[in-house]
């Protein structure tokens, strides 16, 4: 479903992405592990084209993200076509980033039904259908100052998902998130990993990391260093930088 290629990415003179591939397939669910300011970030947002990349390709669903391939060259696509783009990947950030004055169904409908064109009564029907999914059916009409941050996080997944992208990226989302409210959204991606959603992640918890991941991918200065089963990376990492990165964590 993904298919990364050689992505360089920089920012003026820092090169932050150094030719970083990756390949991800129907209903996998990807982990990217790594420091600060190891292009996590960076690679997610150039997947979805919120940064244009400056050499290699990403694939989406067969098609080259952000440009076309005209008579031989790479052309920039038009703004409609790169939204049409991302309608097929969902984002999840750290900072949910929910409307304020909107309810939790209200925020799920808005793009489907503001953006998409969808029918209200479809939309709803299916948000209230994805509320169930993560756990909050009882809280549809609930303000996000109403709900703890745990709910808004799943809120704001739910409103991901009510685009039905093919693919969902998670940038940290969790990090934002009291302690004891991790868990239920953990839990909540993890049941959406186990239904087949395509999924890549980037997060410090390696729990979910273990027991979620068909793959973990190790980051480091903008390349990978290490990818593998979790089990191989995480329990028989071989490169010392990853073995340094995850002894943080033991
Ligand atoms: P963290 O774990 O702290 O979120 P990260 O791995 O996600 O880190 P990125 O946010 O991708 O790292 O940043 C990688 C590098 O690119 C950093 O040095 C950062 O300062 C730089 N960077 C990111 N976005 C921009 C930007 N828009 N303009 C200039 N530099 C940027
Ligand atoms: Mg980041």
């Amino acid at each position: 479903l993904v298919h990364a290629r050689n992505v360089h990415k920089s920012f003026d003179q820092l090169e932050v992405l150094k030719g970083i591939d990756l390949d991800v397939a129907p209903g996998e669910v990807v982990v990217i592990l790594g420091p600060s300011g190891s292009g996590k970030s960076t690679f997610l947002r150039c997947i979805n084209h919120l940064e244009a990349i400056n050499q290699g390709s990403i694939m989406v669903d067969g098609e080259q993200i952000g440009y076309r391939l005209r008579k031989g060259r790479l052309e920039k696509l038009s703004n409609n076509a790169i939204a049409a783009q991302r309608r097929k990947i969902g984002m999840v950030f750290q900072q949910f980033n929910l409307y304020p004055h909107m309810t939790a169904l209200e925020n799920i409908i808005e793009a489907p039904v503001g953006i998409h064109g969808e029918s209200r009564k479809a939309a709803t029907e299916n948000a209230l259908t994805l509320l169930e999914r993560v756990g909050l059916s009882e809280k549809a009409g609930s303000y996000p100052r109403q709900l703890s941050g745990g709910q808004q996080q799943r809120v704001a997944i739910a409103r991901a998902l009510a685009i039905k992208p093919k693919l969902m990226l998670f940038d940290e989302p969790t990090s934002a998130l009291d302690p004891e409210l991790v868990g239920e959204v953990l839990s909540t991606m993890r049941d959406l990993a186990s239904q087949g959603l395509t999924m890549i992640v980037v997060t410090h918890e390696i729990g979910f990391a273990r027991e979620a991941a068909d793959r973990v991918i190790f980051m480091d200065g903008g390349k990978v260093v290490e990818h593998g089963k979790p089990e191989d990376v995480l329990g028989n990492p071989q490169h010392q930088r990853t073995r340094s990165f995850l002894a943080r964590f033991i």
